[in-house]
């Protein structure tokens, strides 16, 4: 657990309590541990990824965090700087792959900027190539008359994001949507003969290629026709904030980002300085992330539906959070809201104690006691 900044210990705090509640409804052991990151760590220990939260993520089996970034350090440079922290961990953990789902709940719409006819169905997964591209290429740098960026990618680097896009939309819609500049840039014909290459793998998938101009244009215009969108690093930094608009709310979404270690598991929003410690802050994406958590750190899809369920549940049954609350609707604070999921959450023992066949009726595909951290 690195809660960081803002309302990142608050969002987190929530995450665990429905950790919690799972853990308790399938007899699972969920260690967790804390440790700082940003602008807590820099005032802690001097810097946003202090040695011992390094040491720590590299032994958990996966990583919750809550957000980074704290004005009173916006000036702070190197080491010091909140955000460099996450960059930090993510390259420490090799995070090659961003997945952020982003759905639009029907209770909600009124919270999107779309007209609510574009919102019927919408369901995407954005794939995110992560540690590679023109935010890392080398050369790098600027004088007063020039600058340069390298953008340059490896088919292996391409070839095992697009396994990761290609397997997830197996076990969603079974189409995925490459998206690339191969009419202007040399890097997207490779990620393109790439994909359809990888692609061969897996034919009950559906693949098709877009250009990063017309996929914006569609994201928009017809969200609802993207089941899974793969893309590289700078195109999904663009698109996947794009996509985050149609919810609403930056606080419902949640994210993973995996490799080949412990994955990172974190809500998309920052630390939103502007309502931190006053209890409003929408904790859904943090326990979103939790339930990414549940799936793809820890193998536990079952676990990972209840509590996405849950969440539907209370947004189904009116629990709103001060930004998806219509005017003059009454508003849940974070610790009722977390509260209300983790009880969702529980019940299902309720629902299990009352049937003969309780235990097989919950499935284990992980031993009783796990660990965390
Ligand atoms: P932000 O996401 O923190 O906030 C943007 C707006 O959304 C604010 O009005 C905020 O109140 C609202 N908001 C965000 N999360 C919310 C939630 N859970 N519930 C209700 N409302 C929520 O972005 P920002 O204001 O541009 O950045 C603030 C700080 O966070 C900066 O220091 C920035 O660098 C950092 N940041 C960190 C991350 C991260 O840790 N992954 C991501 C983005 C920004």
């Amino acid at each position: 657990m690195l809660p960081g900044d803002g309302i990142g210990p608050e969002v987190t705090a929530e995450a665990v309590r429905v950790l919690a509640a799972v853990a308790d409804l399938y007899g699972y052991r969920i260690a967790t541990q804390e440790y700082p990151i940003g602008a807590a760590a820099v005032r802690l220990l001097g810097e946003a990824l202090p040695a011992r939260t390094r040491d720590a993520v590299l032994e958990a089996d996966a990583v919750l965090l809550g957000a980074v970034g704290d004005p009173a350090l916006a000036d702070a440079t190197g080491s010091r700087r909140p955000e460099a922290g996450l960059l930090a961990l993510r390259k420490l953990l090799g995070v090659y792959a961003n997945l952020r789902p982003v759905s639009v709940h029907p209770a909600l719409r009124h919270a999107s900027p779309l007209k609510p006819d574009r919102l019927d169905n919408v369901d995407l997964l954005i794939v995110r190539e992560l540690t590679g591209g023109l935010y890392y290429g080398e050369p790098r740098g600027r004088d007063a008359q020039s600058a340069v960026n390298t953008l340059r990618y490896s088919v292996a680097e391409i070839e095992r994001v697009a396994r990761v896009a290609f397997q997830a939309a197996r076990e969603r819609r079974g189409l995925v949507t490459s998206v690339d500049k191969a009419n202007v840039l040399e890097v997207s014909q490779l990620w393109r003969e790439t994909v359809s290459w990888i692609g061969g793998d897996y034919p009950d998938v559906r693949l098709e290629h877009l250009y990063v101009d017309f996929a914006a244009m569609r994201l928009i215009a017809n969200p609802a026709s993207f089941d899974v969108l793969l893309t590289e690093n700078l195109f999904g930094d663009i698109l996947s904030d794009e996509a985050a608009v149609l919810t609403g709310s930056l606080g419902l979404l949640p994210s993973a980002s995996i490799g080949d270690g412990p994955g990172l598991f974190e809500p998309v929003h920052g630390s939103a300085p502007d309502i931190a410690g006053r209890g409003v802050a929408n904790p859904i994406g943090a326990i979103g992330s939790a339930a990414m958590l549940l799936r793809y750190g820890l193998q536990l899809p079952d676990a990972a539906d209840l509590v996405e369920q849950a969440i539907a549940a209370v947004v189904d049954a009116g629990g709103r959070t001060a930004d998806i609350a219509l005017p003059g609707e009454p508003t849940l604070t974070i610790g009722e809201m977390g509260e209300e999921i983790a009880q969702r959450v529980a019940s299902r023992i309720l629902s299990h104690q009352s049937s003969a066949n309780a235990l097989q009726a919950i499935p284990s595909s992980r031993p009783p006691t796990t660990s965390l951290g």
